[in-house]
């Protein structure tokens, strides 16, 4: 079901986010299950973040900790930025931003042509390092008097927005019957908000993780321990530790996606259904079709179109990046052969 704005809308930029379509995946293998992937590409800031920027800023207008003029802090991959630099130049606050350096040069830029201030740091330290994005955030917020650390990692305004908007969205989009919906974690916000959502009206519906192969989080939820996290090149999901906001016992099963098998299926949706989504979707979509296809009864599966491809053209859309960074071959006469998986 495709919800449709009949009239121009004239509550201004803000008020389109959220209340994106869902579409049926059509062409690739689903098993004897129907998938349907719900497009957050399709928000104003180009992802699922823009709704937790809303939340975020508003739950802390409401209670006083963000005031007129004062200045907002977030260490984020890029769509939270996005999303917050869009609805703070909305409202006129100042943004600084913390992004680590291995996130697409196109996010960053963007971020600076909506007027924040962007910091970079290192992508190869951890938690507790100096260096570390959330840390140097975390200090930042203590230095400048009347600064407001959003902290979507920490925020219960984060999974908040999920549970009243994108988890109820999809329930009557999908016509009350869902048997399982798949997200990965950033932040956990998703995949926590929407579970506690489904868990009030439909118990009965798996939530399930697509964690990229070198993050902690699959591992963790199968024997509760935490490992040392890898590296992995999918942008916006996968943990090196446990998000506080997230709440891991909603999860039924996790699949581990290595990078070439979610860079294949992204290029599988564009090729196939359309569809140009970003990296962490196509790890999405690639469990969601894992899933599919391991089961013997036909089932209703939902995920997420988490942002769009277009900031990742130059990267996973690009041959010559995939071979360069070991993803695809080509043979001996030159032509591309398929990813590596
Ligand atoms: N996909 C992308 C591209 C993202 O930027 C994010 C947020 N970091 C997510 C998925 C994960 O969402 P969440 O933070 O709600 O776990």
């Amino acid at each position: 079901m495709t919800v449709h704005r009949a009239q121009p809308d004239r509550n201004g930029v803000l008020a389109l986010i959220g209340n994106t379509p869902v579409v049926e995946i059509l062409k690739l293998d689903t098993g004897p299950c129907r998938l349907f992937v719900k497009l957050e590409n399709q928000n104003p800031g180009g992802s699922i973040k823009d709704r937790v920027a809303t939340s975020m800023i508003e739950a802390a207008e409401r209670d006083g900790r963000l005031t007129p003029g004062s200045t907002i802090i977030e260490a984020t991959a890029g769509n939270t930025g996005l999303g917050l630099a869009l609805v703070a130049a909305q409202k006129g606050y100042r943004l600084i931003l913390i992004v680590p350096d291995k996130m697409a040069r196109e996010k960053v830029l963007h971020l600076k042509a909506l007027g924040a201030e962007v910091r970079i740091t290192r992508s190869d330290v951890p938690k507790g390092h100096p260096d570390y994005y959330q840390d140097i955030a975390e200090r930042l917020a203590a230095e400048i008097p009347g600064a407001f650390y959003a902290n979507q990692f920490g925020n219960p305004a984060n999974p908040l927005a999920h549970e009243t908007t994108t988890g109820p969205e999809l329930w009557d989009q999908l016509g009350h019957d869902v048997d399982a919906v798949v997200a990965g974690v950033g932040s956990g916000g998703t995949i926590t908000g929407v579970g506690r959502f489904l868990k009030k009206v439909s118990p009965q519906t798996e939530m399930v993780l697509a964690d990229p192969e070198g993050s902690v989080l699959a591992h963790y939820l199968a024997t509760g321990e935490l490992i040392e996290a890898g590296s992995w090149r999918v942008e916006g999901i996968g943990e090196d530790f446990v998000p506080p906001v997230s709440d891991l016992g909603l999860v039924g099963r996790a699949y581990t996606i290595t990078d070439a098998e979610s860079f294949s299926t992204a290029r599988d949706l564009l090729l196939h259904e359309g569809i140009l989504a970003g990296s962490s979707s196509g790890t999405l979509v690639a469990a969601a079709l894992r899933y599919c296809r391991e089961q013997t009864v036909p089932k209703r599966v939902a995920t997420f179109i988490c942002d769009s491809g277009n900031k990742y053209l130059s990267k996973m859309f690009n041959d010559i990046w995939l071979i360069d960074e070991g993803f695809s071959k080509r043979d001996a006469t030159g032509t591309v052969r398929d990813l590596v998986t």
